[in-house]
């Protein structure tokens, strides 16, 4: 099921980057939407992705218990480590509902590879949906070693380089922003995917993305540096089997303060002969003050754009890293 969020706003056609035929495309929990699918007939609504992030991508919902069949509402249930696997058992009436729920997951996740996802939202502490660190219960009710929801234990293993993420984490300023970044990058890239695919766009994609694999990760980016080099010995397909993989590894390593300031530090390089010393100085202090907890990122970004701008670099303007997602998410303004 392929649905949008009807009343949302989404961007503005003006906005040429994210235009709206061409949303990523998430999976998400279905009770996070606001919609009565839980054990008990409620949900579990959040903000931030109803009233914020629908207004730029598309939703997948799933709900594993109630589209397997076992309806709303249903008993409750948990994770209750059986000879070292997790079972699915209701809690009073200790039926098990393992078999069911892996099943309906492994065809659901099969039909959702095809689609091509760009990420995925799940709820925390689910046994179904939770993703890390769901409470585990001997057969006695004791707790045992945390677990994963079943059905997201089969999404990670089947689409193990998909961006996922949880509800709770994405409270998190800088895990939100991390993960935000990484879907939109894995949409840019399935979108090529789409394409009659050309050496010239994965070098071209390359390109654009430089300053972006550099805050992330310096050994993927030289690695892919080092493959993009060399993509005459490589036709289309097999140059994007094998610079995918890599790319989205990069963006799983986290972006740090550090590694943004490096980052800047060589966009300042680009701009320098170009400024005069006090435009100069302003900049780097803004960077040093980003660097300190000062001032949050998009400080000496907007500066950074405002020359890029002024001066027509296209290199610099085509970079995605100065503008990687819609900054109606605001996700570089923290500190
Ligand atoms: S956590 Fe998963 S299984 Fe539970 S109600 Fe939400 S979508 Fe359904």
């Amino acid at each position: 099921m392929t649905t949008s969020n009807q009343t949302s706003t989404k961007p503005s056609t003006s906005d040429q980057r994210y235009p709206t035929h061409q949303l990523p495309q998430l999976g998400i929990s279905q009770c996070l939407l606001g919609e009565q699918v839980r054990y008990d007939g409620g949900h579990k609504r959040d903000r931030f992705l109803t009233d914020l992030l629908s207004r730029f991508v598309e939703w997948i919902p799933v709900c594993p218990e109630a589209e397997a069949g076992l309806g709303v509402p249903r008993e409750a249930m948990r994770l209750v480590s059986t000879n070292g696997f997790p079972h699915l058992i209701t809690i009073k009436s200790k039926v098990d509902h393992t078999s069911l729920i892996t099943r309906f997951s492994q065809k659901k996740i099969r039909q959702l590879k095809k689609i091509q996802l760009d990420g995925y939202i799940l709820k925390r502490n689910s046994p179904s949906c939770g993703f890390q660190h769901v409470r585990v219960y001997t057969p006695q009710g004791m707790p045992s070693t945390p677990g994963v929801g079943l059905f997201a234990d089969i999404l990670q293993k089947t689409l193990p380089l998909l961006p996922i993420e949880d509800e709770g984490r994405l409270q998190d300023l800088s895990i939100r922003e991390n993960f935000i970044e990484r879907i939109f990058c894995t949409h840019r890239w399935n979108q090529l995917q789409r394409k009659r695919l050309m050496r010239g766009h994965i070098v071209q994609f390359h390109t654009q993305h430089k300053y972006l694999l550099l805050a992330h990760s310096r050994s993927h980016y030289q690695q892919l540096g080092q493959l993009v080099a060399s993509a005459n010995q490589y036709t289309p397909h097999q140059l994007a089997d094998i610079y995918g993989p890599i790319f989205a590894e990069a963006l799983k390593v986290k972006a740090t303060v550090r590694k943004q300031v490096n980052v800047l530090q060589h966009l300042l390089g680009h701009l320098k002969k170009l400024l005069c010393k006090v435009e100069r100085d302003e900049l780097q202090e803004s960077i040093w003050d980003y660097h300190r907890a000062i001032t949050p990122l998009t400080v000496p970004l907007t500066l950074i754009s405002h020359y890029v701008r002024v001066f027509d670099i296209e290199y610099l303007s085509d970079q995605v890293y100065l503008n990687p997602h819609p900054k109606e998410l605001m996700l570089r303004n923290h500190v």
